[in-house]
C-alpha cells in the first residue's frame, strides 16, 4: 500500500493536475496548502466514513466495458471504477476478458499461463469461484484474471456449443459462490469478436469509454450496431447505460469540442464526471495498482471516485424510474 503521505501528494505539474490547488499564503492552515489538501483528500479516500459509503444496488449490476478502438481507457476505467466502488464500501469483481491481461496487472493479481483464469471458465473446465483472486490492495476488490491462453479462445470458441453464452453461463450466482458481489465489471479486448460478444451477453449494462481525442466517435456506430444485434438475438436486457469521457486535457480546445460532441450524441447517459489525462493514472499499473491506491489524493483518483459515485447513484435512479 502506498497510501502514506508521500504518495498521497501529487507531484504533477501543468494545468491538468493543478486545478485542485489553492494558492497558499500566510495565515492559512496546513489543509489550505496544495500538499495539505492532497493529504486530506487521500485520507478521505482511504478511510471512507459510513456517511459517504455508497448504497448497495438492489440487485447485482453487471457492466461490460467495451469499445473496439484500442487504447481509449477501457482497462483503466474498469479497474479504477471497480476500485472506486470497492473503496466506498461495495464488493466488486473485475473479469479480465482481454488476453493482454492488463486489468489483472493493474489489480496486482498474478496471471501467468496456468493460473486459473477466464480462459478455463469460458471452456467450462473450472467454476468461476475457483478463478477469483483478491486484489492485494482492497479486501472488497476481486479479479478473475486473464492469461495469455485466452488468446486462442476466439478460435476455440467458434466450434463450441452455445459459444456466445459461455461467460453468462459461467458467472451465475451459484458458480460465483457465497461472496455477494454488488458489481461485476468485465474488461474487453479491442475487438468485436467472440470474447466481446460473450461479455455483452453476460452483462445488462454497457459502459463505453470515449477518449477526448480526434476520431473519438470513430467506430462507435459499429459498436452500437453490434450491441443492438446482441440485444435482439441474445440478451434483450442489454443497454448502453453509461458513457465516460477519458483522457480529457483541459488545455486543448479539441477536448472540449469532443466532450460536447459526445454529450450531444449520447445525451444523459454521459457521466458528468470526466477523467483527466493524468500521469498518475498511467503510472499506477506499472506498480500493480489502481490510481486510488497509487496516489489517492491525485486528480485522477478523485475523478474516478466521482465517476464511481455517479454510476452508483444513477443505478438507483434507473431502478426507481423503472418501478
Ligand atoms: P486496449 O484497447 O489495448 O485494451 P484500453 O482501451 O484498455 O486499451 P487503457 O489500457 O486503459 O486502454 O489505456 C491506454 C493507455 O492510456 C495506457 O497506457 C493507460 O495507462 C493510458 N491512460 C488511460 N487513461 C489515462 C488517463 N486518464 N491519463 C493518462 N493516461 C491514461
Ligand atoms: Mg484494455
Amino acid at each position: 500500500m502506498t497510501g502514506g503521505s508521500e504518495s498521497a501528494v501529487s507531484r504533477e505539474t501543468g494545468g491538468v493536475e493543478d486545478d485542485f490547488s489553492p494558492v497558499p499564503f500566510d495565515g492559512l492552515s496546513a489543509m489550505d496548502t496544495p500538499i495539505g489538501a492532497a493529504a486530506q483528500r487521500a485520507t478521505q479516500v482511504l478511510h471512507p466514513t459510513e456517511a459517504n459509503a455508497l448504497p448497495k444496488p438492489r440487485e447485482r449490476r453487471v457492466f461490460t466495458i467495451a469499445n473496439q478502438k484500442g487504447g481509449v481507457g477501457k482497462t483503466t476505467t474498469a479497474v479504477n471504477i471497480a476500485a472506486a466502488l470497492a473503496v466506498q464500501g461495495l464488493t466488486v469483481l473485475v473479469v479480465d476478458l482481454d488476453p493482454q491481461g492488463n486489468a489483472s496487472t493493474a489489480l496486482g493479481v498474478p496471471h501467468y499461463s496456468g493460473v486459473p483464469s477466464s480462459y478455463e471458465i469460458l471452456l467450462g473446465e473450472i467454476g468461476a469461484a475457483e478463478a477469483v483472486q483478491q486484489s492485494p490492495h482492497n479486501e472488497r476488490l476481486f479479479c478473475i484474471p486473464a492469461t495469455i491462453d485466452l488468446a486462442g479462445a476466439e478460435i476455440e470458441l467458434v466450434s463450441m456449443v452455445a459459444r456466445e453464452n459461455r461467460l453468462r453461463n459461467a458467472l451465475t450466482k451459484e458458480a460465483l459462490g457465497d461472496r455477494d458481489y454488488d458489481y461485476i465489471i468485465i474488461d474487453c479486448p479491442p475487438s468485436l469478436g467472440l470474447l466481446t460478444v460473450n461479455a455483452l451477453v453476460a452483462a445488462k449494462e454497457v459502459l463505453i469509454p470515449i477518449q477526448c481525442e480526434y476520431y473519438a466517435l470513430e467506430g462507435v456506430g459499429q459498436l452500437l450496431r453490434n450491441i443492438e444485434l446482441v440485444q435482439s438475438h441474445l440478451n434483450p436486457e442489454l443497454h448502453v447505460s453509461t458513457v465516460l469521457l477519458t483522457m480529457y486535457d483541459g488545455r486543448t480546445k479539441l477536448a472540449d469540442q469532443v466532450a460536447s460532441e459526445v454529450r450531444s450524441h449520447f445525451g444523459d447517459i454521459v457521466l458528468r464526471s470526466i477523467i483527466p489525462r493524468s500521469v498518475k493514472v498511467s503510472e499506477a499499473p506499472g506498480y500493480g495498482m489502481t490510481v486510488l491506491d497509487y496516489d489517492p489524493g491525485s486528480r485522477g483518483a478523485m475523478s474516478y471516485l466521482d465517476a464511481g459515485r455517479e454510476l452508483a447513484a444513477r443505478g438507483l435512479e434507473e431502478k426507481q424510474g423503472n418501478e
